[in-house]
């Protein structure tokens, strides 16, 4: 209990009461001390009200300068929050209570006060008017929040049934105070339709005590017609016996924050280009449908994955702003064919996918393939660019059992690799194959890249025959992979993922170093024979901006003659971006370096630029060769290619010469060199020093 003493604002003009007060105070037992602060007239303790400091007024009502009601009155105006019991005389009960109504704490009649009752009191009306003001500043900082806020009030009265709206829960719908009225289904039956059982469950469940207070976002009709989102709070009342009463609560305009919301959800789901679903949508859908598949074993599902044909190239060279005009028209193409329950994503970059549900066929889906086909090989006219795309499509049917749609996606992209592999605009369905193969790979990929690092590979040497003269001329470098479980394993099995991954950089780097400091050593060794050195320079390679400088440097450390090295390319190196490799090439002869098209006649259209083309020699492909029968045809194609060469000022090389016909054929059709069985297999550096050092001879003659 407070030590602080209670002060007593006394206001009697009668002295022997106000003595009597200040017994009754000194006497009581409860504990607390009083101080009485004693004014005769009203006028007196108003004045002394306003200087503050008092707990409570003791006022009587009959002063010589007021009376009555009137007296409390004036007391009270200068009260503000300090308490005011009044005392009167036993016939002035009227008034008292009339003070009581008005806001007096209690009133005393004087003659039958004793200490107790003063003092009870006394301390009664200090406690309730301390919790009257609480109330009072909380239902004020409540009133300011709802204004505050411009939430609507409501309050619903169970056992009339009747609801009380606010003009605020009203205006803020725009609706007028007589457009609404006043039962629940003034409400309900605005509310929208999807929204609305979800509104009554949770009101139902905070009546029934399920939860501590409800709360329920919704849309309500607004007057205007149009769906508005607010925000219902409430809480319920009991009566003493525990039944529900009365729910009461706010409603709060949240139609700003959701459209927000709305707007952000389908930013994050969807591709801002194209405003296509993006890959999250896109196996969110694939969720639920196969989630669909495993329940019903009837119902099919296609996913069908593509990039685009040249998407690359017409980035480039059209520019960012064709190419993403491009994706959009492919984006509006594939939406105009596509039923309405199919989703079509863009997952990235050039890359679409196709979720066509509920089909009946698999056939259906390869239909949907041939179509996307068609509607891209139609040109697209972009602003004054006609464009030509197409697709390799890869599709994943749900009877392969998925249940994740990472799954379904990784095998309809394998499926597309297999498309593409057939080169130009195919399509292909994903099958368990497939898998294994990609499988494969994939572990081949690890496996090469421990190789690189562990320095698994080995460079063989096959002779170039000089067919004229017949005596081995140069060699050519070809790499083998010894691999720790298979052996010696051949470059057709991992030249093309080593390409793919990246690989064949460090790899094809390090056999063109080794390969020139053998040549440059067995050149030293027998300088009489002047060998030559040719290498294989990967498409990877010579896209590497600092080629130039990297041969240099292989030059100058292995002092390896330039004029002796060949690079043998491929045309699909040139394809590309012929001007620019054109360019490249003819650095690299202006270094002095031989330039040697690998397996010409298996690209297309080298026809064509052939004699752009800064290259000194061609090598007829191995095919080619080794159809050298003696038939018409084949004879005749290579006898054509030669006369070409020679046509363009270039030297003739033949791949996979395995016989002596062949050998007799070629040195007759005046092909200058020769590489194949027939003369030796590629083989390791101790068998190629041998062969240097042996230096046969092949001579037309000597079976003739
Ligand atoms: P390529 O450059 O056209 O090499 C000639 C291929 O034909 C070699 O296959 C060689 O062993 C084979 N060959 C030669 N004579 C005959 C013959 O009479 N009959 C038959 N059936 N085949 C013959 P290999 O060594 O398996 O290499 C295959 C391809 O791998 C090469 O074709 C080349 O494109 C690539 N390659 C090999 N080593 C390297 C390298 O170090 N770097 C790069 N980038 N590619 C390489
Ligand atoms: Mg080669
Ligand atoms: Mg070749």
């Amino acid at each position: 209990m407070s030590l602080d003493p209670i002060r007593i604002l006394l206001i009697e003009d009668n002295p022997a009461d106000a003595s009597l007060v200040e017994r009754y105070l000194d006497q009581s037992s409860s504990g607390s001390k009083f101080e009485v602060d004693w004014a005769t007239r009203v006028a007196d303790g108003r004045s002394r009200l306003r200087k503050g400091g008092h707990d409570l007024v003791l006022l009587d009502l009959s002063l010589p300068d007021s009376d009555g009601a009137e007296t409390y009155r004036s007391v009270i105006a200068d009260a503000g929050s300090v308490p005011v019991v009044v005392m009167t005389g036993r016939n002035d009960g009227e008034q008292a209570l009339q003070a009581v109504r008005e806001g007096a704490q209690d009133y005393l009649v004087k003659d039958r006060v004793d200490a107790d009752i003063l003092v009870r009191s006394i301390r009664y009306a200090i406690e309730r008017k301390r919790v009257e003001e609480k109330l009072r500043i909380s239902e004020e900082r409540y009133s300011l929040a709802v204004t505050g806020a411009k939430d609507g009030v409501w309050d619903w009265d169970l056992k009339t049934k009747s609801i009380y709206f606010s003009e605020r829960w009203k205006s803020m719908l725009g609706w007028a105070s007589g457009d609404i009225g006043d039962d629940i289904d003034a409400w309900f039956s605005r509310v929208h339709p999807s929204d609305l059982p979800a509104l009554k469950q949770q009101l139902g469940d905070h009546l029934s005590g399920g939860t501590d207070h409800f709360e329920n976002e919704h849309r309500i009709l607004e007057k205007s017609g149009t769906y508005r989102w607010v925000l219902a709070r409430g809480l319920a009342v009991s009566d003493e016996s525990g039944r529900r009463t009365r729910v009461a609560g706010s409603l709060t305009d949240i139609h700003g924050r959701k459209m927000t919301e709305e707007q952000l959800l389908h930013d994050a789901m969807h591709d801002g280009l194209t405003q296509l679903p993006n890959l999250a949508l896109f196996q969110d859908r694939l969720k639920v449908a196969i989630a669909q598949a495993q329940r019903r074993p009837d119902y099919l599902f296609a996913v069908l994955f593509f990039d685009l044909d040249r998407f690359k190239v017409i980035n480039d060279s059209l520019g960012h702003a064709v190419g993403d005009r491009l994706l959009v028209a492919i984006a509006r193409r594939l939406l105009s064919f596509l039923r309405p329950g199919d989703t079509v994503a863009r997952l990235g970059g050039d890359e679409f996918a196709i979720l066509a549900n509920g089909i009946d066929d698999p056939r259906d889906a390869i239909r949907i393939a041939e179509r996307i086909q068609e509607e891209l090989s139609r040109p697209f006219d972009l602003g004054g660019h006609e464009v030509f795309t197409g697709a390799s499509i890869g599709i994943a049917m749900s009877s392969t059992g998925y249940t994740c749609p990472e799954d379904v996606l990784r095998d309809a992209d394998i499926a597309m690799y297999r498309a593409k592999s057939h080169g130009g605009k195919h399509h292909a369905v994903f099958d368990l194959t497939m898998h294994r193969r990609a499988v494969e790979l994939l572990q081949l990929e690890t496996d090469l890249r421990r190789a690189v690092d562990g320095g698994e590979f080995v460079t063989h040497y096959q002779p170039i025959v000089d067919l004229e003269e017949g005596r081995i001329s140069g060699f050519e470098a070809l790499v083998r992979w010894r691999h720790p479980e298979r052996g010696l394993v051949y470059p057709q099995e991992f030249i093309s993922v080593a390409e793919e991954t990246g690989m064949i950089v460090p790899l094809g780097w390090s056999v063109i170093r080794e390969a020139c400091a053998q040549m440059s050593k067995w050149r030293q060794r027998a300088p009489e024979q002047d060998l030559s050195l040719s290498v294989n320079l990967s498409p990877r390679q010579f896209a590497q901006p600092d080629l130039i400088e990297r041969l240099l440097e292989v030059l100058q450390d292995t002092g390896m003659d330039p004029t002796k090295l060949s690079l043998e390319i491929i045309e699909s190196l040139i394809m590309d971006d012929a001007e620019s490799a054109i360019a490249k090439l003819g650095k690299l002869r202006d270094l002095g370096l031989q330039l040697h098209l690998d397996d010409f006649g298996t690209g297309y259209s080298s026809l064509s630029y052939l004699h752009k083309l800064p290259t000194h020699t061609i090598k007829i492909d191995r095919s080619f060769i080794s159809r050298m029968t003696g038939a018409e045809g084949p004879d005749k194609i290579v006898e054509t290619i030669v006369s070409l060469a020679q046509g363009l000022g270039m030297h003739v090389a033949a791949e996979g010469l395995e016989t002596r016909e062949q050998f007799l054929k070629l040195r007759k059709l005046e092909c200058e060199y020769g590489q194949g069985y027939y003369f030796s297999r590629p083989v390791d550096r101790e068998h190629a020093q041998a062969l240097i050092d042996e230096s046969p001879r092949w001579r037309p003659q000597s079976v003739e």
